[in-house]
């Protein structure tokens, strides 16, 4: 079953019904394949359709941002651990490093250093295509998934009812009937206007404008560098710029510089390392200014040796929970459903707790409703990662939004906790821990916290007044 045939020549034209127990996923992204994983624990054939080739461990064209770091969450570690047991070993043994975020890691946070302390979540480091190609691998080896190339271009059927979709090879559109078909096409979905041609109700679009810019290039390591640390992440401070380096597979730096609000970071070397300077702490450009960088992005010759860009104009979240009616036999997730700032390194965490609560969801039944307690239950793990997300965005004063009273209370304390996690292990380990979805917001509000974060220990009362400073670093 697991072929490359296409699908579209698998399905006879104007074929409308479908075989019992047939699931298709659009999009073998992260969220695609473990769609994919949960959906044959109930369906006997579960089938894969994406645009790109699958054969190669190379960033693929479908998925550009592939070439910048992409940190993985503890929380969105564990689930993958669940769905594939062994997935960190496998890595390991691929290269990646792990360390224990705090011990063997470092963060900075409003340019402050996060006191250095056991947090017992686990930093899984590697780049994208080779986290992805696990992914995949133990996917496609799933007794009942098949996959075929091909892209999607609309769906069939009405209002009330999706029953297949329109997939395209380059040598026609043919349809694919499927009891449930699955969008995890990635932000680009155009579920929206495949519904609004059915029929079927659109769902409202929030977004928040960023425009975000990224480079990214990869390094190679030395003996020394980071006192050890197999991670540094410079969060974005009042002036929108930040950076993250990790050491990755082939013994690496990918480092990805970041800056919100058009102040995009150059992607010439020179100008590179001038940005990395005018962080908040000099690690990056320590550990950029000791080598060229090591390309080895791809195969062509244009992909080595070069600093890549990425650009990211906004967060999107598809209200499809707040629909009145959603046809039954088709679902959203992902990012396709809900896209966050990357800044914060939520969305693979975040499509993995989407594949958990559709697991959940089949358990409870297949039915017509599937897609409705589907968005329902979704929307409480998409809530914790948009406010988040949505927060820290807002506390730049550039990006425009609602910022309700809430929000610039929230963030007053967030700039707080910030300043205690400096000097109190206690608040960053919390801290770290919440950004990692392991334990809720709410964490840092017990009054055990609220006092440390609000009168910290060394004497401070009132505001926070730590001296803004880094320390001194490797
Ligand atoms: C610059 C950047 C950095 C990021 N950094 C992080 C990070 O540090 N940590 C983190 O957790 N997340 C990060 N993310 C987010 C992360 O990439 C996604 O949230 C995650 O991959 C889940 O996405 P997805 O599978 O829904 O979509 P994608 O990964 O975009 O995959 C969509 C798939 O669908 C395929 N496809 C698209 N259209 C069609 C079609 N019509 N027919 C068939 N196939 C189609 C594409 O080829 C692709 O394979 C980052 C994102 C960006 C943009």
């Amino acid at each position: 079953m697991n072929s490359d045939r296409s699908a579209a020549q698998e399905s006879s034209p104007g074929e409308s019904a479908s075989e019992p127990g047939r699931a298709v996923v659009l999009g073998a992204g992260i969220a695609g394949l473990l769609a994919a994983r949960v959906l044959s624990e109930h369906f006997a054939e579960v089938l894969l359709v994406e645009r790109d080739p699958l054969d190669a461990d190379d960033p693929r064209r479908g998925v550009p941002q592939a070439r910048h770091l992409h940190g993985l969450l503890d929380r969105g570690r564990t689930v993958l651990e669940q769905l594939y047991p062994g997935f960190t070993a496998e890595l390991t043994e691929l290269g990646a490093g792990t360390a224990e975020a705090l011990v063997g890691t470092r963060w900075y946070l409003s340019g402050l250093r996060a006191a250095p302390t056991s947090t017992g979540l686990t930093s899984l480091m590697a780049t994208r295509p080779v986290l992805e190609s696990v992914i995949r691998r133990r996917t496609l080896a799933t007794p009942g998934i098949g996959w075929c190339t091909g892209t999607a271009r609309g769906l069939l059927g009405d209002a009330g009812e999706v029953t297949a979709v329109l997939l395209s090879d380059g040598s026609g559109i043919r349809p694919r009937a499927a009891d449930l078909i699955v969008d995890a096409t990635g932000r680009g979905s155009r579920a929206p206007q495949w519904l609004a041609t059915l029929g079927a109700c659109a769902p409202a679009e929030e977004r928040l404008e960023v425009d975000l810019g990224y480079a990214s290039a990869l390094f190679p390591c030395a003996d020394g560098q980071l006192d050890g640390h197999r991670s540094v992440i410079i969060s974005t401070g009042a002036g929108g710029r930040g950076g993250g380096a990790i050491r990755v597979e082939g013994d690496r730096w990918h480092v990805t510089l970041a800056g919100m609000l058009g102040d995009h970071p150059p992607t010439d070397p020179a100008g590179f390392a001038d940005f990395a300077a005018t962080l908040a702490a000099p690690d990056i450009h320590r550990l950029i200014t000791a080598a060229e960088p090591a390309g080895g992005w791809g195969r062509t010759a244009r992909d080595q040796h070069t600093i890549v860009p990425h650009k990211f104009r906004a967060p999107v979240r598809r209200r499809f929970d707040r629909l009145p009616s959603v046809p039954r036999g088709f679902l959203v997730l992902g990012d396709a459903l809900c896209s966050v700032n990357p800044l914060y390194a939520q969305g693979m965490t975040v499509a993995a707790q989407q594949a958990l609560v559709l697991r959940d969801c089949l358990t409870a039944g297949a039915g017509a409703d599937l897609p409705a307690r589907f968005y329902t239950a979704a929307s409480d793990v998409v809530d914790v990662a948009w406010r988040l997300s949505a927060g820290s965005d807002l506390a730049n004063p550039g990006v425009t939004g609602p910022r309700t009273l809430r929000t610039r209370l929230t963030n007053a304390y967030v700039a707080r906790a910030h300043r205690a996690a400096h000097l109190d292990p206690v608040v960053s380990r919390t801290f770290l821990r919440v950004a990692n979805l392991v334990e809720p917001p709410a964490a840092l509000l017990r009054p055990d916290l609220a006092r440390r974060i609000l009168w910290r220990r060394d004497g401070g009362t009132g505001p926070a007044d730590a001296p803004a400073v880094a320390e001194p670093t490797g």
